[in-house]
């Protein structure tokens, strides 16, 4: 499981604007708009390897636009699409002459935005090489300089442009998922893992397991020790809570003094042995001197034909059943009996 939602697009675009966006599905159909009608000009015309080298560029990226926006894994590698449009650049270049200088540029552009960084200055480097050589052998040196330091301006200020704004979003992806105080996943990334849990469950008969937790009295805490020490406790939970799980368990702080953990591929005898390790650290982990922070929790397992809203409660009622039979302990929601069992300490 990753902590973002959606899979990591090879195709930047995309990544920006969402499969479900205008701006993806608008850019594919200007390039097709453009491209199609040229490469049957180019048949028409008896410029055979040109005309081949754009069809073969339009069909590649029809294909993997359009899988792309299903959702599916490209059936194309995306760098044999740049290639075959470097190739038909190149090739116009030397075949239909000076008109084609004018589309150096946009291919260029595009190139930047659909590929990460790295694959794109590779990309754009034959581009410009070609463009320079063409000038060279029929102007001016002075003019290939010109082409060649405009291009390559062009090249650096949109790379440098595309990485601020790849910096921004990894900032946002990381900011709007998780909890400003805790650093604990937030509620809307639960919903989603939940949601992914349930399904592994359904089709693939993974279980899953929920941990809700809710700090015993801690309104007390805030009143006899302050507000600030009250958040420096839940940041030292969150904490320690997540030095004590595996790497591909996961936190979340649900409400103020409320996390939930979800334990995928964890049996409910296996979760309660952890919410029975974690009670015990927590217990004597001195969070406050002096006074003893203990916590609360409820567990639940997946169940077939579950919902989030289900399972989330159930796990909510056997956390209700901890606090009432004297807190500072664990119960778990058995749903083939419908019944809040203890578990032992
Ligand atoms: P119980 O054992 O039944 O859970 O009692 P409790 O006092 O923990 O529960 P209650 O729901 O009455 O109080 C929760 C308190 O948590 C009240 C609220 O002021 C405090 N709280 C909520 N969010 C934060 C926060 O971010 N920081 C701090 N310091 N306190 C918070
Ligand atoms: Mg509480
Ligand atoms: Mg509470």
């Amino acid at each position: 499981m990753s902590f973002y939602d959606g899979p990591n697009d090879p195709i930047r675009l995309s990544t920006y604007f969402g499969k479900k966006g205008k701006v993806f599905p608008a850019v594919t159909l200007i390039i097709l708009a453009v491209f199609s009608p040229l490469a049957i000009k180019n048949f028409i015309i008896g410029e055979y390897p040109l005309a081949t080298a754009i069809s073969l560029f339009v069909l590649t990226f029809s294909a993997d636009s359009y899988a792309l926006l299903r959702g599916r894994k490209l059936p194309i590698n995306e760098h044999i699409v740049a290639s075959l449009a470097v190739l038909a650049v190149t090739l116009s270049l030397f075949t239909l002459g000076d008109g084609t200088i004018f589309w150096v540029f946009p291919v260029s552009i595009i190139m930047s935005f659909l590929f990460p960084i790295r694959t794109a200055i590779v990309f754009n480097l034959p581009l410009l090489l070609s463009a320079t050589i063409y000038v060279l052998l029929n102007y001016q040196v002075a003019d290939a300089m010109r082409l060649f330091f405009a291009l390559l301006m062009t090249i650096t200020v949109v790379n440098l442009l595309l990485r601020h704004i790849d910096s921004l979003h990894e900032l946002l992806k990381e900011e709007s998922s998780k909890d400003a105080l805790t650093g604990a996943l937030n509620r809307r990334q639960l919903n989603l893992f939940l949601k992914d849990a349930l399904a592994n469950k359904l089709h693939y008969h993974n279980d899953s397991t929920l941990i809700m937790i809710d700090v015993d009295h801690f309104k007390q805490i805030n009143d006899l020790y302050g507000h600030a020490k009250g958040d420096e406790v839940l940041i030292r939970l969150a904490s320690g809570i997540n030095t004590q799980i595996r790497e591909s368990d996961l936190l979340f702080r649900v409400g103020g003094e409320e996390f939930v953990i979800l334990l995928p591929n964890t049996t409910v005898e296996t979760a309660e042995k952890v919410a029975e390790k974690l009670r015990a650290s927590i217990r004597t982990s001195s969070l406050i001197e002096d006074h003893p922070v203990t916590v609360s929790l409820g567990i639940c397992a997946t169940d077939n034909n579950l919902t989030q809203t289900k399972w989330m409660s159930c796990a909510d009622k056997a956390l209700y059943a901890a606090k009432q039979r004297g807190r500072d302990r664990a119960c778990w929601y058995d749903l083939n009996r419908d019944r809040i069992e203890d578990v032992a300490a």
